[in-house]
């Protein structure tokens, strides 16, 4: 699926207190090819993530799905969209719920209508082994997890929705070294694997550079630099671009291999 984002505008608040959270922001992902968003803290990037998968309305500006308008479905319609288009944040116990074993979340995003892990079991054991779980894990809960598990587990949950997308936002944020590596190699392996089209978020360049094929620069609710990765952190066309790069020390140490 193709996603697109055209001269999307966000506002928030009103009168004197409204402020531009996105400012025209456009941008493509290609079916299979995987665009990194990076900027700093309070940039945009959540709430364009947000848009992308319908939480958000923008004021102005389209979402497109294969050139189907997001903001122009019927309630019927954008539930079966949202579906297409699976969101991972940071914090995974926003999409998992405790209360649920890691097999009844897994059931349920293979079906919703019936979260039913005996009737799905070898399809759940499948999606936590395609994120190297034990399918053991199905009658745990979330808590037992680490971190890197639990976001796993949260990335085993949104590809079983079989997406046409998937909007990563800082899902190795939280996570320790050594750990989102781990999980960048894994996401790394799956999207070349599973062919995904992805728009993948992180304030961290090298980590988004790992991942990407192309990258976006989002500064202030607008991208103000967007091309292939080689070229972009080879040559930044951007004042703002440069310095995000001269700002990590052990950037080039990082590097994706
Ligand atoms: P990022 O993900 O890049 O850190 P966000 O998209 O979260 O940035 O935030 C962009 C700007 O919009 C920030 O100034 C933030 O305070 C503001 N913002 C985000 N969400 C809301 C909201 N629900 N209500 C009001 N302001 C918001
Ligand atoms: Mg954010």
């Amino acid at each position: 699926m193709r996603l697109v984002a055209e001269h999307v505008t966000v506002v928030f608040g009103h009168g004197s207190r409204a402020h531009l959270a996105l400012d025209d922001v456009s941008l493509a992902v290609a079916p299979g090819r995987t665009l990194g968003l990076v900027g700093e803290s309070g940039s945009g990037k959540s709430t364009l993530a947000r848009a992308v998968v319908g939480l958000v309305r923008p004021r102005s500006g389209r979402i497109l799905l294969d050139g189907a308008d997001l903001g122009g479905l019927r309630r019927s319609e954008l539930t079966r969209a949202r579906r297409r288009v699976q969101l991972i944040s940071q914090d995974p116990y926003a999409s998992l719920n405790p209360r649920m074993t890691v097999g009844q979340a897994v059931a349920e995003a293979i079906d919703p209508r019936r979260a039913d892990v005996r009737a799905h079991a070898a399809e759940v054991r499948r999606w936590l082994e395609t994120v190297a779980l034990d399918g053991a894990a199905m009658d745990r809960y979330p808590h037992e997890f680490s971190g890197g598990q639990r976001q796993r587990i949260a990335i085993a949950r949104a590809l079983a929705v079989e997406p046409d997308v998937i909007v990563a936002d800082e899902i190795t944020s939280a996570l320790d070294c050594s750990v989102q590596a781990e999980v960048l190699n894994l996401l790394a392996g799956l999207r070349a694997r599973l062919r995904l089209t992805m728009l993948f978020i992180s304030h961290d360049l090298a980590v988004v550079r790992h991942v990407s094929d192309e990258v976006a620069v989002m500064r202030s609710g607008r991208i103000v630099e967007h091309g292939p990765c080689a070229r972009v952190y080879g040559e930044p066309a951007h004042p703002y671009t440069r310095s995000l790069i001269d700002s990590v020390p052990s950037f080039p140490l990082q590097e994706a291999s």
